[in-house]
């Protein structure tokens, strides 16, 4: 089944020209029972914030309650609204949301009508959660995120004898504690420092549970893991910098079709700026795919900066990679098919532009950037399909 995502009609069947995304959730459901069993006892979640990276957040969640997961992290409480009524609906009841970026005073009742648990990151948060239960007359539990080098939410350790104060004062019921990895898949020091500071900042929350690690410090191994470990991309398929992130499988499969082929001369040039000019005569498949669709200019073949420093990106037709030909436009991208038979592009064949056969993060390294960036960036018209 298709979602649409805009007020673009998305077609239930599989006819329809326009991109779409293909999300196998047996494959996600597959990356989150390896992490799970990467880290022995402790419980494994998963951040499915900015609509699940873009796959969609209710079903990737359903999906993940399926696999075992109960414990979700969105950013927003409007996005953590939006998990529980999808969840409720689905009868998946004893799921733990948690909301990363904390509340204000106007967001503690949706919270607590949607059982959302806030991860409070600094003094006023708390304040402003207490003083939410209280006009509430509600008691509700919230989780703590403290500092410990990557100075961008949290608390300070010399706050805790004020956040000690709050819990004595038996509105702030705390059930989790946590921090964040600057650098998980990259150098150890900074992780080492960072977990030692976690260490010494749980001995103040003695019997709470406590959680540091993302997809990448999921690899890390028991001293990281602690009681909770917080996936995402690497549950979505997206590399994570260990190197047995390769057990993962690729969940998201990007296709759009192709609109029409023509040979143009060698000596002639394609696309916007002429950017591409043809050594050889050029069987070119022009393809309903764009940046607005979410795939990035940077992945241009020619034309754009990045094109001075690496190769640009490729897409997967026919059983053949072809190369993103020029530039990438809003709406369309050329793709190089002449070393692909002739017989088997045409109007309508798929291409695809990540998944199985070309590595998402292949395409981000091409554009410059993240398979979270890809993930997160798809464009409103690309209809996503699950497959189990
Ligand atoms: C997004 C996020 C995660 C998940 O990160 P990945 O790198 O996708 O695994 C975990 N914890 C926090 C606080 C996050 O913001």
């Amino acid at each position: 089944m298709a979602a649409s995502r805009s007020g673009v009609p998305a077609s239930p069947h599989h006819h329809s020209r326009m991109p779409r995304v293909t999300i196998d959730t047996e494959a996600l459901k597959a990356n989150w029972r390896t992490l799970d069993a990467l880290n022995g006892p402790a419980r494994t979640g998963a951040a499915v914030k900015a609509d699940g990276y873009g796959l969609g957040a209710v079903r990737v969640s359903q999906a993940l309650f399926d696999a075992g997961c109960r414990d979700f992290f969105v950013a927003w409480a409007e996005e953590g609204v939006a998990l529980r009524a999808g969840l409720d609906a689905a009868g998946l009841g004893d799921a733990r949301i948690f909301v990363l970026q904390g509340v204000a005073l106007d967001d503690v009742p949706a919270c607590l009508e949607a059982r959302l648990i806030p991860v409070l990151s600094n003094l006023a948060e708390i304040a402003a959660w207490c003083e939410g239960l209280e006009r509430a007359g509600a008691k509700a539990p919230a989780a703590l995120q403290f500092e410990t080098g990557m100075n961008r939410l949290g608390l300070d350790a010399a706050e805790i004898p004020i956040v000690k104060a709050a819990q004595a004062g038996g509105a702030l019921d705390v059930r989790l504690v946590m921090s964040h990895l600057a650098s998980a898949d990259e150098g150890t020091e900074q992780r080492e420092a960072q977990r030692r500071q976690f260490l010494a900042i749980c001995e103040y929350f003695p019997g709470v549970e406590r959680s540091l690690a993302n997809s990448a410090g999921s690899f890390l191994g028991p001293d990281y893991a602690f009681d909770l470990v917080r996936p995402g991309i690497a549950l979505y398929g997206g590399r994570a910098g260990a190197p047995s992130d390769g057990k993962l499988e690729p969940v998201a499969t990007l296709t759009a079709a192709v609109l029409q082929v023509r040979t143009a001369k060698a000596g002639e040039a394609a696309g916007y700026g002429a950017a591409a000019k043809l050594s050889r005569d050029t069987r070119i498949a022009t393809v309903g795919l764009g940046y607005a669709d979410g795939y990035p200019r940077a992945a241009s073949g020619a034309g754009v900066p990045l094109r001075e420093t690496r190769p640009g990106a490729v897409a997967f037709v026919a059983g053949h990679l072809a190369p993103v030909l020029g530039r990438v436009s809003m709406d369309l991208t050329l793709l190089d098919v002449t070393d692909v038979p002739a017989e088997l592009v045409e109007p309508g064949t798929r291409a695809e532009f990540f998944g199985p056969n070309v590595a998402i993060d292949d395409v981000a390294d091409a554009a410059g950037t993240i398979a979270y960036e890809l993930l997160t960036g798809l464009g409103k018209r690309v209809a996503l399909n699950y497959q189990s």
